[in-house]
């Protein structure tokens, strides 16, 4: 039976706090963006944002950290508002099984992404925001979206880890470049990864995440019966896609292991979903060899086992 009782759940977060306490095997902090390297990889966080308004939270839950390509997510919401279904012209909706920032199916594909969650798909999302706004005016109409879903002001943008990432991303400017080329993207490539680079570095708490999340469990109303973020039909695309594409070449693993829609992201956060229930915010910062992290994947696989609440239960 799926577990509701907020006694029940308060215990299952503390006891998972406890077993990632002792836990040793943390994985790696990301440096390939500096400013990522210097976070303490001891680091541990895990919050529930429940149907019935209970927010459970345990470990380091409002500690900011770089929620990085979970802002993938939400830049999808903003993309798909604004221009709907136009928004599949320019990227696709499959699996890669490719790491997040890879070129080479970009080619066989004729400059379309996989999917929106890859580094290249993200991008082509920006892109098609930008189509409409100038930077400062998409970003802040990101911001704007993920501080009304938190219902929380103090969200912001740590300008150290966009500064960081737009002087070492090369990678990313590549795959920008080859779209371009292809006229997936329309704007200027720098344009566009400097603002792509500016979401990634949205700086939230684990508190702030799964407040964010909620519209995500609950057919996109922040709620059940609340106010409405997106159309329902948008966020069960967007469960679909965090569910099969939400972890890049480990997304099979996750689905397998945790049975949740969820998103992660370098910064070592990962959002999960488990509809009608609760969102999920959960954070540690060591990455296992995809880039996911390592402790918030074994903390979500625990908490489904002790919930029930994976989407492929019948409960
Ligand atoms: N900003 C990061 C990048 O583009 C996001 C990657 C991630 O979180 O997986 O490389």
């Amino acid at each position: 039976m799926s577990v509701s009782d907020p006694v029940r759940l308060r215990e299952i977060v503390d006891e998972i706090c406890e077993r990632m306490a002792g836990e040793t095997e943390r994985g790696r902090v990301a440096d390939y963006i500096p400013e990522l390297a210097k976070i303490d990889p001891g680091r541990f966080a895990l919050v529930l944002s429940t149907a019935e308004g209970n927010v459970i939270a345990g470990g380091d839950a409002d500690t900011r950290f770089s929620i990085q390509s979970i802002s993938k997510a939400f830049a999808l919401a903003v993309a798909l508002g604004r221009i709907g279904d136009q928004l599949w012209t320019r990227v696709g909706r499959e699996p890669s099984g490719d790491p997040f920032n890879s070129i080479v199916q970009l080619e066989h594909e004729r400059g379309i992404p996989r999917n929106p969650f890859i580094n290249a798909g993200a991008i082509a999302v920006t892109d098609a925001i930008l189509s409409r706004s100038e930077p400062r005016e998409a970003l802040g109409q990101i911001l704007q979206f993920v501080r009304f879903l938190a219902d929380d002001d103090d969200i912001a943008i740590d300008p150290a880890v966009a500064k960081s990432e737009t002087e070492t991303g090369w990678r990313n400017a590549a795959l920008a470049n080859f779209m371009r080329d292809f006229g997936t993207i329309q704007r200027h490539p720098e344009k566009v990864i400097g603002t792509y680079f500016h979401h990634c570095a949205i700086a939230m708490t684990p508190r702030q995440l799964a407040q964010a999340g909620r519209f995500l469990a609950f057919d996109g109303a922040l709620h059940p019966g609340g106010p409405r973020a997106i159309a329902p039909r948008m966020a069960r695309q967007i469960n679909a896609l965090m569910l099969t594409c939400g972890h890049y070449d480990g997304s099979g693993e996750f689905a397998f292991r945790v049975g949740l829609p969820g998103k992660s992201g370098v910064g070592g956060g990962i959002l999960a979903v488990a509809p009608g229930r609760a969102a999920i915010g959960c954070w540690s910062p060591g990455l296992n060899a995809v880039g996911n992290s390592q402790l918030a994947s074994m903390a979500l696989e625990m908490l489904a086992d002790r919930t029930g609440w994976s989407v492929f239960a019948s409960n």
